[in-house]
């Protein structure tokens, strides 16, 4: 007699539940709450305000250049050293592996507005936002996922995941205890790991809600994707959304010279140094093309 593996499952799906829930209520309650408490009763030096600074940068240009751009619908091609850069800032952001992120974000413009949708905006604000995260329905279909499975860069970046992760929290630390000593390591943790944190899941967090319920749409009207110059200011250009999914492919989010796209100027600087190639940009062939 074979037994169902279903109840497992369930089971299985209702634990991660509880643990993405728990997770992210302590950094959601950490940041709003310790973060400004800590800095009223012992203050935040210029150090931690750099390191906040600093890392919202690196790690934010880790998910938009290096998750995004570079493994959902590779836009260019750079050498492994960039790639495993890029994916270790992009593990410091707590927003999965890449594998996990690539593999939900190509469902997402596969199945844009449908219940296949991870981050379906039909469903309202909320669970575009972060509410999906909480959400029991996991997908068992493995397609999305295939293609990144092929790249050992990836798969080293899933596989270490967490130390990597936690490495982007012990790093605030051990440099504001190198400058001040335990309290100068915790008000840097505070600020530039769990502050950081919180600020970067929220900005990424936009692009699935604002940026699929509020802007305009001169590209295209074929799904509900919206350009917003302004969360493009917060995500290094990702908010240039409705060009973004006509033209996926394309390694620009906002193709005009004056369009807020620092993602765009990286990936062209990195050109430039001989450490990416393969840029590509619109075409008819590129719209909306596959990123299986
Ligand atoms: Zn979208
Ligand atoms: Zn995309």
């Amino acid at each position: 007699m074979i037994a169902s593996t279903a109840p497992a499952n369930d089971l299985k799906r209702t634990y991660s539940v509880y643990v993405t829930v728990l997770l992210f209520g302590l950094i959601a309650t950490s940041a709003l709450i310790g973060v400004p408490l800590f800095g009223y009763v012992y203050g935040y030096t210029w150090l931690d305000w750099t390191m906040f600074v600093l890392l919202y940068i690196i790690t934010g240009l880790g998910i938009t250049v290096g998750y995004h751009r570079m493994i959902s619908h590779r836009s260019f091609n750079c050498p492994d050293w960039v790639k495993a850069g890029f994916l270790i800032a992009g593990g410091w952001a707590l927003q999965n592996s890449a594998l996990k992120w690539g593999a939900d974000h190509i469902r997402h413009h596969a199945a844009c507005d449908q219940d296949a949708d991870p981050y379906n905006a039909k469903l309202g604000f909320w669970h575009s936002h972060c509410g999906w995260l909480f959400s029991d329905q996991r997908y068992s279909d493995g397609k999305y996922a295939t293609r990144l499975q092929q790249d050992p860069v990836v798969m080293w970046q899933h596989r270490y995941y967490t130390p990597i992760f936690l490495s982007g929290l012990v790093l605030p630390f051990v440099v504001g205890f190198l400058y001040a000593g335990l309290v100068g390591g915790v008000s840097c943790f505070m600020l530039a790991g769990v502050g950081r944190t919180f600020a970067v899941l929220n900005s990424t967090f936009c692009i699935n809600s604002v940026c699929h319920l509020w802007g305009s749409q001169p590209h295209s009207h074929a799904d509900s994707s919206r350009d917003s110059w302004l969360v493009s200011l917060l995500t290094f250009g990702e908010g240039y959304h409705n060009y973004h999914h006509t033209y996926q492919s394309d390694y620009r989010n906002g193709p005009l010279w004056y369009n807020f796209d620092p993602s765009k100027w990286v990936i062209f600087m990195l050109s430039l140094l001989g450490l990416a190639w393969s840029l590509r940009t619109a075409n008819a062939a590129d719209s909306r093309s596959s990123n299986l």
